[in-house]
């Protein structure tokens, strides 16, 4: 390869399955193996000793061995403070121990062992392109992350060594993978996207082509917690419920037998997939039981996970009064839209037959976020002469792409009369990036400084949303009754906030970045609320 070539990675960082992808010189967007050869990389991490941590699918092996060593999962606690981590290592309902990650001696935060699965990506890449340093990188997250999520992503990218282009939603990459290769001018998508352990839903317009396309992602719902984990366990359910009446036993009193169990579920799940029947021997405690199932029983087992699925796609076209049939294409994204039972459902309430997307469900998000990546590379580059023809017809190029975003952002406020309130500044499902301004006063004569507390969510009540940030705005002289405040936030195309206050009597301005709010202890978060009561409503 061409050594001005940029390597750049399109990066899935998937709940149970990472993916990483570039754009060769002729502009095709490509997997890259792992170093086990492998198209994608078990999000699992071992911690052997304290010198040796292996990601992938050595480390899911192990999940059977030493689960008390494995981390599975880091994705859904992405945002926490590594003191609230909750370890799922095995079946979400039936067996879970809440407790950090704390490996010989030392408590990891979720970023970090995030980081650690993408220095993983970025060794085996570097590997695979003979030692070349690989620098950058576009991440993608699920559309419904909030900027805690985000920022903890973009973190996770920045520790393991990356200079973070962009994160980026998952729907949208998987559109760009798609988008790119379609001729159509106006295009309305559904992207369906149901991995390993979560589950999202998002209507897109593709307007234009060529030099001036735009992608607006026109809304996006979905649950943190639903994924092919939830059909594995429907059937570990079954196979426990039938070794219960046998033995009057609980399989899950042997842990490595139950984690047994667990690995031969998801590999029944996926053999009904291929056909009608399959079946496992369970071994739990000493004693055999051998578990059989159809697709047709096991598509019965998971019927409440259908109706969900159902209704979330519902839900998300009703409330835009959308009906399927204003809806051009339908993309299969995720492992999990292999089985058939979820195309089966998806044709009967489309009413109409989804064709077999061009790229594997489980790669369009990486091979979407790797073209990104070009758009992003070429589109400042002064100097085309470096480049291909066929690289700058591809990505040269305009693409604008608008994510929204899933939660409402905005500070505490206090009316003199009516408590405290949510102020919000950024209203969910604005288009992202933008910038807005409001201003506050202040409600007490010879006040010397406020509090500003920045939280995400959609209640009025301070206390039901999440706090992104805190931090005192200190005058320098005591201030006048009704004294203006002008509070700025503006969030970037990866959709992280920054957060502005200006003191608009003498102009003073108070820049801060948004931290994590939950490295702060619960008593600090309790303090700072007390004072809250600063700020008034216009
Ligand atoms: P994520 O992005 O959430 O990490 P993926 O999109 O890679 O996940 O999907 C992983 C999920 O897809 C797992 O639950 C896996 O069991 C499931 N899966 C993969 N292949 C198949 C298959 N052939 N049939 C059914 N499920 C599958
Ligand atoms: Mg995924």
């Amino acid at each position: 390869m061409n050594d001005n070539h940029p390597i750049l990675l399109g990066i899935d960082l998937g709940t149970t399955y990472s993916a990483m992808a570039y754009i060769d010189e002729y502009g095709d967007a490509k997997i890259i193996s792992n170093s086990d050869n492998e198209r994608i990389t078990p999000s699992v991490v071992f911690f052997e000793s304290p010198d040796n941590i292996i990601v992938g699918q050595n480390a899911k092996d192990e999940t059977e061995l030493t689960p008390e060593m494995v981390i599975s999962f880091v994705k859904r606690e992405m945002g926490k403070h590594k003191s609230q981590v909750r370890i799922e290592q095995l079946s979400d309902d039936l067996y879970s121990m809440p407790k950090p990650y704390t490996f010989f001696g030392k408590t990891y935060a979720p970023e970090t062992i995030s980081s650690i699965i993408l220095k993983k990506l970025k060794n085996d890449a570097e590997k695979y392109f003979n030692g070349r340093e690989i620098n950058e990188a576009v991440i993608t997250v699920p559309a419904y992350f909030n900027e805690a999520e985000k920022k903890a992503t973009q973190d996770a990218g920045v520790q393991a060594g990356f200079k973070v282009l962009q994160v980026i939603s998952e729907p949208t990459a998987a559109a760009i993978s798609y988008g790119l290769e379609t001729s159509r001018k106006n295009e309305k998508v559904f992207v369906f996207d149901l991995g390993g352990g979560t589950f999202d839903v998002t209507i897109l317009d593709i307007i234009g082509h060529g030099d001036n396309k735009v992608m607006n992602i026109i809304d996006t719902d979905g649950d943190h917690h639903l994924g092919g984990k939830d059909w594995d366990d429907t059937i570990i359910q079954y196979a426990c419920d039938l070794y219960a009446q046998k033995y009057s036993d609980a399989p899950r009193n042997d842990l490595e037998g139950f984690a047994d169990l667990v690995i031969k579920a998801e590999r029944m799940k996926k053999q009904l997939t291929e056909k009608e029947h399959a079946r496992f021997n369970m071994n739990c405690n000493g004693n055999k039981l051998k578990v059989e199932l159809t697709r047709a029983q096991f598509r019965d087992l998971a019927e409440d996970l259908m109706l969900n699925l159902e209704n979330t796609c519902e839900l998300v076209l009703d409330r835009n009064g959308i009906k399927w049939s204003d809806i051009d294409t339908i993309l299969l994204v995720g492992g999990s839209t292999r089985m058939p039972m979820v195309r089966e459902m998806l044709e009967h309430i489309a009413q109409r037959e989804i064709s077999d997307n061009l790229v594997q469900p489980d790669e369009c998000v990486a091979l979407g976020a790797a073209m990104r990546a070009m758009m992003l590379k070429l589109g400042n580059k002064a100097d085309t002469s470096l480049y291909s023809k066929e690289l700058l017809s591809k990505y040269h190029d305009g693409l604008t792409v608008n994510d929204i975003l899933s939660k409402s952002i905005g500070i505490v406020a206090q009316r003199v009369d009516e408590g405290r309130k949510m102020a919000f500044i950024f209203n969910r499902q604005l288009h992202i990036p933008a910038s807005k301004s409001q201003q506050f006063f202040t409600i007490v004569e010879g006040q010397t400084s406020v509090k500003l507390s920045v939280r995400e969510g959609e209640s009025k009540n301070p206390d039901n949303c999440r706090v992104l940030v805190e931090k005192d705005l200190v005058f320098n002289r005591p201030m006048p009754i009704q004294s203006p405040i002008e509070v700025t936030f503006s969030m970037d195309h990866s959709g992280l906030l920054n957060v502005k206050a200006i003191d608009l009597t003498d102009f003073r301005e108070i820049e801060f970045e948004v931290e994590r709010r939950d490295n702060m202890s619960k008593a600090e978060v309790q303090n700072a609320t007390a004072l809250v009561s600063l700020l008034n409503v216009e």
